[in-house]
C-alpha cells in the first residue's frame, strides 16, 4: 500500500491550529500530503454507531473503514478526544493497520498530569503529534522499533512519549524508504 495523500477525520470538534500542527508535521516525516476532512464526508453512519459507553471501538472502526473507504480517498487518520476500546489492548494512544490505510489516534490520557499552563500544552501537543506519526508510521509499514528515542518505539505512560523525539532513527527511515522505492 503506498500512502501518499492522507486525510484527518476529527470526530469531535478539535482546534484547527492543532490540525494545522499535525498536517505540517506529517507531511514534514513521511513526504505525504494531509488536509482535513469531515466524518460526513467519508460515511454516512453516526460516529456513535462505533462507540460503546463513550469509548470508541478503534479495532472495528478501522478495520470498517479500511474496507469502506470512499475511492477518492487514500488513507484516514482519525483524531478523537475520547478514550479507545479494543478486545486486546487496556489503555493505548491509538491503533492503525500495518501497511494499511486506516488509523485513529486518541488525546484521552495526553494530558494526564498536565495543567492548563502553557509550557504544559506544548507537551500535549508535542505528545499528539508523535502519536500521530507513530500510527501513520504502521500505516507505511513500519513496526515497533528498540531504538527508544525513535518515535517508532512503543510508549507506555504519557510521560514515556516524553521520553521519545518525534522523528524517525535511520534504522526506520532506512525502512520506509525501502518499502517506498519498491512500491
Ligand atoms: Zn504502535
Ligand atoms: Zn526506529
Amino acid at each position: 500500500m503506498s500512502l501518499k495523500k492522507l486525510s484527518i477525520v476529527p470526530l469531535e470538534i478539535i482546534d484547527e491550529r492543532i490540525i494545522h500542527q499535525l498536517i505540517l508535521k506529517l507531511e514534514e516525516i513521511f513526504k505525504i500530503t494531509a488536509d482535513q476532512i469531515s466524518w460526513d464526508a467519508i460515511s454516512k453512519h453516526e460516529k456513535s454507531d462505533f462507540k460503546s459507553r463513550l469509548k470508541y471501538r478503534s479495532t472495528e472502526l478501522v478495520n470498517y473503514f479500511s474496507q469502506n473507504i470512499p475511492e477518492e480517498i487514500n488513507g484516514i487518520l482519525f483524531i478523537t478526544i475520547s478514550d479507545l476500546y479494543s478486545p486486546v489492548f487496556a489503555r493505548y494512544y491509538g491503533e492503525a493497520q500495518l501497511n494499511g490505510n486506516v488509523g485513529i489516534i486518541s488525546t484521552f490520557y495526553l494530558n494526564e498530569n498536565l495543567s492548563e499552563e502553557s509550557q504544559d500544552s506544548v507537551i500535549f501537543l508535542s505528545r499528539l503529534k508523535k502519536e500521530a506519526v507513530h500510527e501513520v508510521g504502521h500505516l507505511l509499514g513500519l513496526t515497533h522499533c528498540m531504538d527508544s528515542n525513535c518515535v517508532m518505539n512503543l510508549s507506555g505512560k504519557p510521560s514515556d512519549i516524553d521520553i521519545k523525539s518525534s522523528s524517525l532513527c535511520k534504522k526506520c527511515s532506512e525502512v520506509l524508504r525501502n518499502t517506498t522505492a519498491t512500491v
